[in-house]
């Protein structure tokens, strides 16, 4: 099955990607971690994108759209897979339905996951992460238990991302305005589209995806 999350930075998605990648065994692509990996090492596509994720800008889409193309070619992406955060402008949208054709497949199912935004600037501005083994955390909502110290592995060493601060957050919050709405729409034409509701928990937003997609299964 392959599946589409949208939904504001901050809004869970990337979480319920990671959680539904285990449970259905398909692999969790987030564009934003593909090149937040090419940053750290240095690659001649990390040089490319870093001015652009650091002013919360999106990326050109020709760089976006070959490491898409690479990355849905490999041999774990066979039974299916889960997009998150491509695509995120209707020109992006169009190529990934071409793409999905070129290997005669197509989308299954998008997930929107809809969230008040003042929410998200407390969600985002928050965040951190255990730089030892990811455990992530939020300085408003889910603290370490022993200050600076991870509570799973006791590493001290935290990750603060750089484009998680409010004035960068802001700027991408209001470019994902700018073409949530059409995406939406898009996806609503193509009876693709399902609603999330991502303010609950994140077990209640799991169960409720795991409902809404074997249901979907059974129509496919
Ligand atoms: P994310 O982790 O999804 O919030 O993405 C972090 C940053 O990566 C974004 O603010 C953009 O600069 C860049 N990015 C991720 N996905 C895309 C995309 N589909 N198109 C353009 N830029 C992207």
């Amino acid at each position: 099955m392959n599946i589409v999350f949208l939904g504001a930075p901050g809004s869970g998605k990337g979480t319920q990607a990671s959680m539904l990648s285990t449970e259905l065994a398909i692999p969790h692509i987030s564009t934003g971690d593909l090149f937040r990996s090419e940053i750290n090492n240095k690659t001649e596509t990390g040089l490319k994108v870093k001015s652009y994720i650091d002013s919360g800008n999106l990326v050109p889409d020709s760089v976006v759209i070959d490491i898409i193309k690479l990355r849905i070619s490999l041999d774990d992406c066979k039974q299916g897979f889960i997009l998150d955060g491509f695509p995120r402008t209707i020109e992006q949208a169009e190529m990934l339905s071409e793409m999905m054709l070129d290997i005669k497949d197509k989308i299954n199912l998008v997930v929107n996951f809809e969230i008040d935004q003042d929410i998200l600037i407390k969600r985002i501005s928050g965040r951190f992460s255990c730089n030892n083994c990811g455990e992530v955390y939020n300085k408003f909502y889910k603290n370490t238990k022993v200050e600076h110290v991870c509570d799973k592995c006791a590493s001290r060493n935290f990750l603060f991302r750089s484009d998680d601060n409010e004035e960068v957050l802001k700027e991408r919050l209001k470019i994902y305005n700018k073409s949530a709405n059409n995406l939406v729409e898009f996806y609503k034409k193509n009876n693709l589209l399902i609603s999330i509701d991502a303010l609950e928990s994140a077990s209640l937003i799991f169960e409720n995806l795991m409902k809404t997609i074997s249901k979907n299964s059974k129509i496919n």
